[in-house]
């Protein structure tokens, strides 16, 4: 029997993600049709990307292709849309069945409501997404009956832990944490924190921004997040744990004592297929976790001293309205001057928590609150680290 084809539109396609996204795609071409691709200012491997796997469109958000790329695209029967808001164009006009968001940061916020407006299902890498306009997003998804599969490797696994459950015996979820590359580093440590040392993840090669939010563990904040509206549980019920191992994703404990938990080896190409395949679970060849060789897995609580962003994560998700979105605008801000090495690793959550004391928060914010909430906190971010640094 014919297998019907899925067509994907594939935002943030030259990232991490987006990378190993359309690696599933060469996987499993029979069952996958790219109709469309963006990138932010990487052209040539947009380009790259555009002759294989032939899609009808492509945004790209950071850059104008030259003549020649233009050109390029013209002959492979590309449309080229730019600026912006071109990914959300993208998401509001092409022809697709599956958006796979994995644009990194709020820019990914306007294509994901695009997508559910259009009824469109989601496999969603892009958590700033949830965390900066969790309540709106979700009751689009409801209103629109749009699915949103998680990509993001903790998400997935507790989504895979509650199928076939009642979410009212959810009694806890156990969110791990790699405790990333500063783990074990004390206060004094951290002020000296160079990029170089924050950019080396123990176990995971991702995005530069990811790899900082894992240094000062803010990732684990934006997945407490992240889970906090997919799943629909308060934040109370969301423990974190450091599993630096990271061999368990996440777990679920329920009503009767019991816990579930998803295991597998650490590759985002898991969670990805299984969000891009869902309801169905298809085989892949890729590598298996064999427990013989698992030399120990260890389990710690986090230190919200040497981790503020943490707390302030916490504490920003209890407050709701836009203290959320605040908090992730000013964490992108200050992510990228520490990249730019302006400011100082600690400085970070300093700037975050600056942020979130300064600008008033708007309970039940529109989505036009929640953008203005986004600017204010990046100007506010480049306005005030000078003086941070005093
Ligand atoms: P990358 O930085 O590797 O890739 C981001 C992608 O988004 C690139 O295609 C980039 O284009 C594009 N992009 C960047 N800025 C903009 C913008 N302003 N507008 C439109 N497009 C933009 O990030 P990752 O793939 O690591 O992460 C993507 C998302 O997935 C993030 O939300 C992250 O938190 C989440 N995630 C990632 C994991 C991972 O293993 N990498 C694991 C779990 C979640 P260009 O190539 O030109 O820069
Ligand atoms: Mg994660």
């Amino acid at each position: 029997m014919k297998k019907s084809v899925k067509k994907l539109a594939i935002l943030g396609a030259t990232g991490s993600i987006g990378v190993n996204s359309l690696h599933v795609v060469e996987k499993l071409a029979d069952i996958f049709q790219v109709t469309a691709l963006s990138t932010h200012v990487n052209i040539d491997l947009l380009l790259d990307q555009a002759r294989k796997f032939r899609p009808r469109l492509a945004a790209i958000a950071g850059a104008e292709p030259t003549a020649e790329q233009r050109r390029l695209f013209e002959q492979l029967g590309v449309t080229v849309l730019t600026g912006p808001d071109s990914p959300a164009r993208l998401a509001e006009l092409a022809d697709y069945d599956l958006l796979v968001n994995a644009i990194v940061g709020s820019a990914g916020f306007l294509p994901t409501m695009s997508a559910l407006q259009r009824h469109k299902d989601l496999a969603l890498a892009n958590k700033e997404t949830l965390v900066m306009g969790g309540e709106l997003v979700m009751s689009a998804a409801r209103d629109n009956n749009c699915s949103i599969v998680p990509i993001d490797s903790e998400h997935s696994a507790i989504f895979q832990c509650l199928m076939g459950e009642n979410p009212q015996t959810i009694e806890k979820i156990i969110l791990t944490a790699s405790g990333g590359p500063f783990r074990t580093w004390s206060l004094e440590q951290l002020r000296q924190a160079t990029v170089e040392q924050a950019l080396k993840h123990p176990n995971w090669s991702m995005g530069n921004k990811i790899t900082i939010d894992s240094a000062t563990m803010m990732n684990k904040g934006l997945e407490v997040i992240e889970a906090k509206w997919l799943f629909n549980v308060p934040v109370d019920k969301i423990q974190i744990v450091i599993h630096p191992q990271s061999l368990i994703h996440s777990m679920v404990a329920f009503s009767d004592g019991s816990i579930k938990a998803q295991l597998g080896q650490p590759d985002m190409r898991v969670p990805i297929q299984l969000a891009m395949t869902w309801p169905e679970r298809l085989g892949s060849d890729f590598p298996r976790l064999d427990f013989c060789s698992v030399k120990s897995m260890t389990f710690e609580e986090p230190d919200l001293t040497r981790f503020r962003a943490l707390a302030i994560a916490c504490t920003a998700a209890k407050t709701g309205g836009t203290a959320p979105a605040v908090m992730n605008a000013a964490n992108e801000a200050a992510v990228g001057l520490f990249l730019e090495r302006k400011i100082k690793f600690l400085n970070i959550a300093e700037l975050i928590d600056t942020a979130i004391q300064t600008i008033a928060v708007v309970t039940s914010p529109s989505q036009e609150e929640l953008l203005q909430a986004d600017r204010q906190a990046r100007a506010f971010v480049l306005q005030h680290y000078s003086h941070i640094l005093r």
